[in-house]
């Protein structure tokens, strides 16, 4: 089966709609998200609805969402990720934060697995360093192991028998062959503020029988998001970043 990977949407729908429509032509049945659905952007609602309405959804919740649901100290977050969240409290439907509210911190389904940040700690960990990659091995059973929460794409590969870890950012295009009984993360990067000086929406397709991952980019109008969290009164920093992919 086909699955589009997503992650780190923040609130961007243009992007969302744009990675939704790519994937969807790739053949995406099944859809992962690796949370932060909200945060830092102007539409909530949509991206949400969007989501919501994508087949065989298997989603996890990030620390934004958690921060939207009040189950988050906000105290440590910048002040413009700290607007976005009051924002969020404030225009999202009853419904839609419900279906936020039921989000699992990780999914452990048959090929695949799902956190947000690390397997250790969905919540809050960054995970980019091979040591962090090593010390998460043991917290998670099916590779590979989706995660985001740092925005960026990266893939680790355990090569046994001598333990060698095969890492390092994914290229746009580029596939990643998944052997099996191989400990893998991949972070599919993010769709709605990714952070790699690339203002292309990130994300990516799981073929879980020929186990290969492809790393997609896809373009889509950061104008008009722009426009959108200006008008919505949020920190203009916020749109700027949306230029340059940081
Ligand atoms: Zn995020």
């Amino acid at each position: 089966m086909l699955w589009g990977v997503l992650s780190d949407i923040h609130s961007n729908h243009e992007a969302l709609q744009a990675t939704v429509e790519r994937l969807k032509g790739q053949g995406a049945e099944g859809w992962i998200c690796c949370g932060d659905i909200v945060g830092y952007g102007a539409d909530p609602n949509p991206v949400v609805e969007t989501l919501r309405g994508l087949p065989g959804m298997r989603a996890v919740r990030g620390n934004h969402d958690l921060a939207v649901l009040g189950r988050m100290d906000i105290a440590w977050f910048n002040e413009a990720a700290r607007a976005a969240v009051e924002y969020t409290q404030s225009t999202i439907t009853a419904e839609n934060l419900a279906w936020l509210k039921d989000l699992p911190p990780r999914v452990d389904a048959d090929t695949f697995s799902v956190v947000h940040g690390s397997p250790r700690n969905p919540a809050e960990e960054y995970l980019v360093t091979v040591q962090q990659f090593h010390d998460n091995c043991t917290y998670f059973k099916t590779s590979p192991c989706f995660v985001g929460h740092s925005h960026m794409p990266l893939a680790f590969l355990m090569t046994e028998p001598v333990s060698y870890v095969d890492h390092g950012p994914m290229a746009p295009g580029q596939v990643l062959n998944l052997p099996r009984h191989t400990k893998i993360v991949i972070n599919p990067g993010s769709v709605g503020q990714p952070r790699d000086h690339e203002p292309r929406a990130s994300c990516g397709l799981l073929d879980d029988e020929k186990r290969t991952f492809t790393l997609h980019r896809v373009k889509y109008d950061v104008e008009a998001v722009q426009k959108k969290i200006i008008a919505a009164g949020l920190p203009e920093f916020l749109a700027l970043r949306l230029s340059y992919g940081q």
